[in-house]
């Protein structure tokens, strides 16, 4: 019984995961358009065809349609399984992390702000404040209920995420003369700092960087840009934060240890 009851626990946070990561997607591809998100249902973006029940199933229905549409056979953007394999990995993440409770709710939130902020940054290079602004006040809601950080903190958290960015961002165009980081950026962080705290922000920023760095590093050997191309910095500041909220200890663990020479 003991044995059985973990994985079927398992088994149904990666299934919620790949629901709400279906869920994602409709406001991954609605919200830049300014469409509702909640009205109408699911539909084929190049005929209109309208998505039958089994065709929405996360994941299975982009499978069995060998990721084509049934009426017009145009191809079905691989993002839609991305997002909800991602969503339910992450549920199953966040759930062994946390188990049952108000931490668990709130960072199921935060992490799906972070995959449609990532995502739709990903495809458009903006980040809309439809995404971050919310989840800044909720970010800073969440903190009274939580044990793991309290208001004082978040509220830090905001103006330290916010702040150091916007000084970043600046320095940034002062030197070079061009635009580097976006508003869009900056509020992420905040929303960021509002979730995890002002003292995640350093390591956030950090681990970041580092993504950053060795994708733009790979990007630019396998010749697909120049020493400029832009790369949108959204998926690199969530998937840090992601890595922060789950992994943080033995990420300054580590850290310090090559700091230390051991
Ligand atoms: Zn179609």
């Amino acid at each position: 019984m003991t044995a059985i009851t973990p994985l079927v626990t398992d088994i149904a946070a990666l299934v919620f995961g790949a629901c709400v990561g279906s869920f994602l997607n409709v406001c991954i591809y609605r919200i830049p358009e300014g469409m509702s998100v909640v009205w109408p249902g699911s539909a084929c973006p190049s005929c209109g065809h309208r998505l039958s029940w089994w065709e929405n199933l996360p994941i299975l229905g982009y499978l069995t349609l060998l990721g084509r549409c049934r009426q017009c056979h145009k191809r079905i953007s691989p993002q839609y399984p991305i997002v909800e394999a991602v969503t339910a990995l992450m549920a199953l993440a966040l759930w062994r992390h946390f188990g049952p409770g108000w931490e668990l709710a709130a960072y199921a939130f935060f992490t799906s702000c972070l995959i449609v902020a990532a995502f739709i940054d990903l495809k458009h290079r903006i980040i809309p404040d439809l995404v971050t602004l919310p989840g800044i006040a909720a970010g800073l809601l969440a903190s009274c209920l939580l044990t793991s950080i309290t208001c004082l903190e978040s509220l830090a958290g905001i103006i330290a995420g916010g702040s150091v960015f916007f000084l970043v961002a600046w320095a940034y165009e002062l030197i070079t003369g061009r635009e580097g980081l976006g508003g869009g950026d900056i509020k992420l962080l905040a929303m960021i700092g509002a979730f995890l705290g002002w003292k995640a922000i350093p390591l956030v920023i950090m681990v970041s960087a580092g993504l950053g760095s060795i994708i733009g590093i790979a990007v630019m050997l396998m010749g697909r840009g120049g020493k400029h191309t832009a790369i949108p910095f959204g998926p690199f500041l969530s998937g840090a934060a992601l890595l922060t909220l789950l992994r943080g200890n033995e990420i300054m663990t580590w850290y310090l240890r090559i700091l230390s020479g051991e």
